[in-house]
């Protein structure tokens, strides 16, 4: 499948920094534009619906499976979340940057559909660490937080099918990795191919 723009994908282990560093990289560059997922989940504390994720009824979730209507879904964490088409569509098709935050069932899958998709793993510097974050991030308790770094531990196993990796072990270079892969992604032949047209063609470029 062709598109205009470039599409990144953004996975990660729970407590690996993934949200911040997309949530920086968006106000960084406004070429950049999120997907807004659906999920089964509850929102939680500011979250509301349309921003962060469009929260959605078990039943509403199977009829959008049903029509069709998901590029991607998995169930992660008990819960269900998914890459509607309609998210994703206008955006591309407008020749904007898509980032998709999503898990890496969802990468995957996502890479099979758009073989041009960059998929970008992010890894905590170590299992030490990723414990402490998530447990000074405080929203989990033990038993949820061990299930964390059990899934942690499958998930990073997964890496080897990801474009890229970047280690967050100070943000702000993670985040200067992050800028890197997109704009090198942007000055790729064929990705400038397509948004300098018309360079190419007052150069006379076949
Ligand atoms: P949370 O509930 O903490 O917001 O998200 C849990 C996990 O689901 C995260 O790894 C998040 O990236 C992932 N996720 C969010 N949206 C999607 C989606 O549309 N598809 C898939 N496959 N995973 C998602």
């Amino acid at each position: 499948m062709d598109y205009p723009g470039n599409l990144f994908v953004v996975a990660a282990p729970s407590g690996a920094g993934k949200s911040s560093l997309v949530k920086a990289l968006l106000e960084l560059d406004s070429r950049v534009q999120l997907s807004i997922s659906h999920t089964t989940r509850a929102p939680r504390g500011q979250e509301k619906n349309g921003r962060e994720y469009h929260f959605v009824s078990a039943e509403e979730f199977n009829q959008m499976v049903a029509a069709d209507a998901f590029v991607e879904w998995a169930q992660v964490h008990s819960q269900r979340y998914g890459t509607s088409k309609a998210a994703i569509k206008d955006r591309m098709a407008s020749g904007a940057d898509v980032v998709l935050e999503i898990d890496f069932q969802g990468a995957i899958q996502i890479k099979n559909i758009f073989s041009n998709a960059v998929c970008i793993f992010i890894l905590p510097p170590s299992w030490e660490e990723l414990r402490s974050r998530l447990e000074r991030r405080g929203e989990d308790s033990p038993d949820i937080i061990d299930m964390r770094m059990k899934n942690a531990a499958l998930e990073v196993a997964q890496v080897g099918k990801f474009d890229f990796v970047i280690i967050n072990e100070l943000f702000d270079r993670a985040l200067f990795d992050l800028k890197s892969i997109v704009q090198a992604q942007r000055l790729k032949v064929s990705a400038q191919r397509r948004a300098r047209a018309d360079t190419f063609q007052a150069l006379n470029i076949p």
